[in-house]
């Protein structure tokens, strides 16, 4: 609960572009001028003139407002292997934005200068209207947007008329996001949502989750993947393997266990290596040798194409067919430097039909800053 002081602060933010009326909210009927947001799981309680966790949501004389609506801290193309999706349109470039804020306080973020910007104080970006957005997709040649960097969650509004007109504009939306977000909030987007890479940290552990990014139930994560398979959104997994604290062999057989059961032995699951940054700068980069242990426990559980990823170059980085063990895709970091499949995505040797949506585009090798 977010404590109530002082009252009304912030009709001043009121009229500026970036602050909008918030959606997914209701008042409390006990305490007047308290707001409970239901976005994201934390389900925030906030007085009034306070600030839900994210730090981007503020209840303004009794009613919530988003404070980072178009307020972007990036508007990237970047290839779609960046985010990682492998099996979603190889090859495509994706238009990608964020801004400040984040629900999670992880202390291994590698984006924590502008996810741990919250409040006034840390407000900041260049204010962009989803039109904008869209025209610079659509001029710069990109096939989808990807709401990226930060938590998208928190930026939702702005996501969702964005990924609205995209929709309008022939191009596909993607997140990727931590997964702690309400089944509501992904219903609502339904079918603007074509995709989704949900984030794991330290094998799902509930202990690490709590020491490490300040958040009390990840169980809320696989309730969000399961409303995100509902809703038909192509799903890929990562979970990054923090060394010595988030490694736990147990913990990546049972997640990925739940990811066969449900979601499908096919799902892209992805290994990432940590990197020393922001609050753990004293503990080293995971090794390889962990990566791959954890990798082969993944194939044990059942999973088909398992990765590990900032390690280039490495043999799981290419995807292999499940069926024969051909290597049809290969990879070099973000890059595809060969496709080997049919254009219906199926093995050339033995004809098995991959797990991939859309057809290889071929063209995913640019980075451009557009901001
Ligand atoms: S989106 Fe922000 S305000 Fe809403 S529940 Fe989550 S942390 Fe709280």
């Amino acid at each position: 609960m977010v404590s109530p002081k002082p009252a009304n602060r912030g009709l001043r933010l009121l009229g500026k572009p970036h602050v909008r009326p918030a959606i997914l909210w209701e008042e409390l009927k006990d305490r007047e001028g308290w707001v409970k947001c239901n976005l994201c799981a934390r389900r925030c309680i906030i007085a009034p003139g306070r600030y839900g966790v994210c730090g981007v949501r503020k209840n303004i004389d009794g009613k919530l407002y988003t404070v980072v609506y178009g307020l972007l801290t990036a508007m990237n193309i970047d290839p779609i292997e960046k985010k990682p999706l492998y099996h979603y349109h190889p090859g495509s470039r994706v238009l990608s934005v964020s801004t400040v804020g984040c629900n999670f306080f992880c202390k291994f973020c590698q984006n924590w200068s502008i996810s741990q910007s919250r409040l006034e104080k840390g407000l900041y970006g260049v204010f962009k209207t989803p039109e904008e957005v869209v025209s610079a997709a659509l001029e710069y040649d990109a096939d989808g947007i990807s709401y990226t960097y930060n938590e998208p969650t928190i930026f939702f509004e702005f996501m969702y008329d964005t990924a609205k007109l995209a929709k309008d504009n022939g191009l596909f939306n993607t997140m990727v996001t931590n997964g702690y977000i309400t089944s509501e909030a992904v219903d609502m987007l339904g079918n603007l949502m074509d995709a989704a890479t949900v984030d794991f940290k330290g094998g799902g552990n509930p202990d690490f989750y709590k020491k490490y990014s300040g958040v009390l139930n990840p169980e809320h994560i696989f309730e969000a993947i399961l409303a995100m398979r509902d809703n038909g959104w192509f799903i890929e997994i990562t979970n990054l393997v923090v060394p010595e604290v988030g490694d736990h062999e147990d913990d990546i057989r049972k997640l990925s266990g739940w990811i066969v059961d449900n979601i499908g032995p096919e799902t892209p699951f992805h290994l990432l290596r940590f990197h020393p940054d922001y609050k753990m700068l004293d503990f080293p980069p995971t090794p390889l040798a962990t990566l791959e242990k954890l990798a082969k426990v993944a194939m044990e559980e059942g999973l088909k194409h398992v990765y590990i990823g900032n390690v280039a170059p490495h043999p799981l980085e290419h995807t292999y067919c499940p069926k024969c063990g051909y290597r049809v895709i290969e990879r070099i970091g973000f890059s595809i430097v060969s496709w080997k499949l049919k254009e219906d995505n199926t093995c050339p040797k033995c004809g098995y039909k991959l797990n991939i949506k859309g057809t290889y585009h071929g063209r995913g090798h640019d980075y451009l800053f557009l901001l």
